[in-house]
């Protein structure tokens, strides 16, 4: 049987419609102009038939995923507050306000008002770094391996860096420090064993060629049992005996000490530079809590060496991200307050009788929600810090724990975060025997939250 093609509506009688108009006005002229074009291709190649009405609805249906923003804000409630995945940071009110005023509007960015000459735009940061870690100078770039990238290109270029064996991390992604130092153009030196490297490991390794010695702190990872490592005084007395810069490359590198809000304690920058590091390097968008970028503290002279480099240029920081790390770091001037206005920290010191009050107010709604489908409750549960740090310790806190009834499989409790996954506001959880559970710690705005679930309609989370 042969379909009449010629009942297709041509693509100008579709646009004339009053549905493909609202397209037009909604989408602009071109894109709902092709859209309608890959709706009649789609029903011709299918052998399908519409009317100009159909053809319109189903270009509307191509045009509200093609033009949807693919970057869109979700719920982080796997329990992990610093998710890679999920963004990291979640940036602090002033901190985006401070961004959203000079990316729409022209900004002193590198012109001294003062006296009408050409600034710096690391000026803008520099004063409140050294402030907070006690250092002499800092310069800032796209992300801490783009900080470790540029001090070991700037430094050990063509020549050896030794490091302990049981430092050669890989941080998630592509970022493996052997392939860095490749990348950087020096001569990795390992150095010692996985789980034991002693000082005198160290000692033997310096030779002619070393640039530099360098600590990696073990951010994501734990060597338990018998280990030792040297302690970083002695690493950089040693360094110094031979002339070499020693550097340190944090991590996380957490401004404040996290003890003082019953955290456990994560080494800070400044700590660092009175160990005897000459470089310290860390994250601008993990335990500090502003926008992702690398931050480079230390001593001035090699400072300016990495500024000097032209990798500086290619790797340096944006005047929106620069505006959210000046506002993020003078929220560190007011310690009294940063737990309430820092949300990194806010959302890591919660409570966890607040954490367990929200799991038990939020639990009747969502079981009513997904009632005859799933048994819901509250349970305690651990979150993580995330982005590598503090690997090892847990936060208690509370989660609901959604369990499919009659699921037999996996499948039922993967098609129910599924669902969740594709409310308007996808909520992100994790899957842990046999349940899915939302750790709640990370929850801000319980209504928006609550006013999703009526759209978790019966039929999307079953098999
Ligand atoms: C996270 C981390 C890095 C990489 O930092 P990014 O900001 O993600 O580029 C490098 N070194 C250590 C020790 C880290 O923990």
């Amino acid at each position: 049987m042969t379909v009449d093609l010629s009942r297709l509506p041509a693509v100008d009688r579709v646009l004339k419609s009053a549905a493909a108009v609202a397209l037009v006005e909604r989408y602009g002229r071109q894109p709902a102009t092709e859209a309608v074009r890959a709706a009649l291709a789609e029903l011709r190649a299918t052998r399908a038939v519409a009317d100009e009405a159909g053809v319109a609805a189903l270009a509307a249906g191509k045009l509200a995923t093609g033009m949807a923003p693919t970057q869109r804000p979700v719920f982080n409630l796997t329990g992990t507050v610093l998710h890679t995945n999920l963004g990291r940071a979640v940036l602090a009110d002033t901190a985006v306000m401070a961004m959203a005023g000079v990316l729409a509007r022209p900004s002193n960015l590198e012109f001294d008002v003062t006296d009408g000459k050409r600034g710096e735009r690391d000026d803008h940061v520099r004063d409140w770094l050294c402030r907070l870690t006690g250092a002499d100078d800092a310069t800032v770039v796209n992300n801490n391996a783009a900080a470790v990238m540029l001090v070991l290109n700037t430094l050990a270029l063509g020549k050896e860096v030794p490091v302990s064996r049981g430092e050669l991390i890989e941080i998630g992604g592509a970022f493996r420090m052997p392939d860095i130092m490749a990348r950087a153009g020096c001569r990795l030196v390992e150095v010692g064993t996985t789980n034991r490297t002693h000082l005198r490991d160290f000692e033997a390794a310096i030779g002619p060629a070393t640039a530099m010695l360098m600590k990696v702190h073990p951010s994501n990872y734990a060597v338990v049992g018998f280990t030792s490592s040297v302690p970083e005084g002695e690493l950089a007395a040693l360094a110094h005996r031979h002339g070499l810069p020693f550097v340190n490359d944090l991590g996380s590198g957490q401004l404040v000490d996290l003890e003082n809000w019953g955290l456990p304690h994560e080494p800070t920058p400044r700590e660092a530079l009175q160990a005897g590091a000459d470089l310290v390097s860390f994250s601008g968008d993990k335990l500090l809590g502003g926008p992702q970028c690398g931050i480079v503290v230390g001593r001035k002279d090699l400072v300016q060496q990495l500024n000097r480099n032209p990798l500086k240029r290619a790797l340096r920081l944006d005047k929106g991200r620069l505006a959210a790390l000046e506002a993020t770091l003078r929220l560190y001037a007011d310690p009294d307050r940063l737990a309430q206005r820092l949300p990194t920290l806010r959302l890591l010191t919660r409570p966890v009788a607040e954490i367990e009050a929200a799991a038990n107010r939020l639990l009747p709604a969502l079981a009513a929600a997904l009632a005859g489908r799933a048994e819901v409750s509250v349970e305690p549960c651990r979150s993580q810090i995330g982005s590598g740090a503090l690997p090892v310790d847990l936060l208690p806190s509370h989660c609901l724990s959604i369990r499919p009834v009659g699921a037999k499989s996996g499948a039922a409790v993967e098609h129910m975060a599924t669902a969740f996954r594709s409310l308007p506001v996808p909520v992100v959880g994790r899957i842990e025997d046999g349940r899915l559970k939302f750790d709640l710690r990370c929850l801000d705005d319980e209504a928006a939250f609550l006013d999703q679930l009526a759209q978790l309609a019966p039929g999307t989370t079953s098999s």
